[in-house]
């Protein structure tokens, strides 16, 4: 069993980079990644982790760029953690991002407002953050202010339908900087509605547009198993894989247990998803 996404509390996750890999450990996970959202801040201490515990471990990250007006995610694995040209487009992405939770908090707060419920500070959340600002931690300060029991309904009911005024990577450089990087980029949860191709690729000749539109850019793979697909998107993703000649990568996209998601080695992910990546890597 493998899991190929993971975010640790240097994004939007809650764990630490160890405690990730400790998880992976108990697991027994066979291939491991944290891929933390336009940062590599914890790979360091995970490269750290995984080789005094003996699992096998890809750097990777998880870069936002902009598709079609909203945002879809792109992975790289296998990322050279010195590369300082990546470094640097991480840091003007960086400051994008803090801007953005702050579109996102508006959002929230819009509709918060609009159900009679309290007001979140942007700027007080944004001193707590410890790692990269994202939805999940707006959702979680929901939780906590105790206007929703949930994180899954906090998330769905307020943050849900994002659009972004600031811009992210284009594709074309993300995949550049990751391959420069020495890394592959894979596509994330594609089937996704909110935050993959689902939201303007209806149908599969859509789909397949959407993809070679990212493959003529050098896009190497698409996250075909993931929780946000059904087992029928499963299925769809892993046939456009084989047609368009794509790798494929699974993950949980664990964010901690407050995330209403299956841990990894709950959710499986067996070994031969990793065969791609493992001949790609030269692992
Ligand atoms: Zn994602
Ligand atoms: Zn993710």
């Amino acid at each position: 069993m493998i899991d190929l996404h993971t975010h640790s509390l240097h994004s939007d996750g809650t764990e630490t980079p160890r405690q990730l890999v400790e998880r992976a450990k108990a697991a027994q996970l066979t291939l491991f990644a944290i891929a933390d959202h336009d940062t590599t801040a914890g790979l360091e201490e995970a490269v750290n982790a995984a080789d005094a515990l003996h699992v096998a471990f890809i750097p990777a990250l998880e870069l936002t760029v902009d598709l079609h007006g909203r945002h879809a995610h792109l992975l790289g694995y296998g990322i050279n953690l010195q590369y300082n040209e990546l470094l640097n487009a991480l840091l003007w992405r960086q400051e994008g991002r803090r801007v953005q939770f702050r579109e996102k908090v508006r959002l929230a707060n819009k509709r918060l407002n609009a159900d009679h419920k309290g007001e979140l500070d942007a700027e007080a959340l944004l001193k707590e953050i410890k790692g990269i600002p994202g939805r999940p931690h707006i959702a979680r300060a929901i939780v906590a202010m105790g206007w929703e029991q949930k994180f899954r309904p906090a998330f769905d009911k307020y943050l849900i339908d994002y659009i972004p005024e600031t811009v992210a990577f284009k594709p074309a450089h993300a995949i550049e900087l990751i391959h420069r990087a020495g890394g592959i980029a894979s596509l994330a949860h594609p089937g996704s509605d909110e935050i993959g191709l689902g939201r303007f690729a209806k149908t599969a000749q859509e789909v397949r547009a959407a993809l070679k539109e990212l493959i003529a850019q050098g896009m190497d793979g698409i996250e075909v198993w993931t929780p946000a697909h059904t087992f029928k998107m499963r299925a769809f993703y892993e046939k456009m894989a084989e047609e368009l000649h794509l790798i494929i990568t699974g993950g949980t996209d664990w964010h901690g247990p407050s995330f209403d998601a299956p841990a990894p080695g709950i959710f499986e992910i067996p070994d031969t998803v990793a065969e791609g990546i493992r001949s790609k890597l030269k692992m």
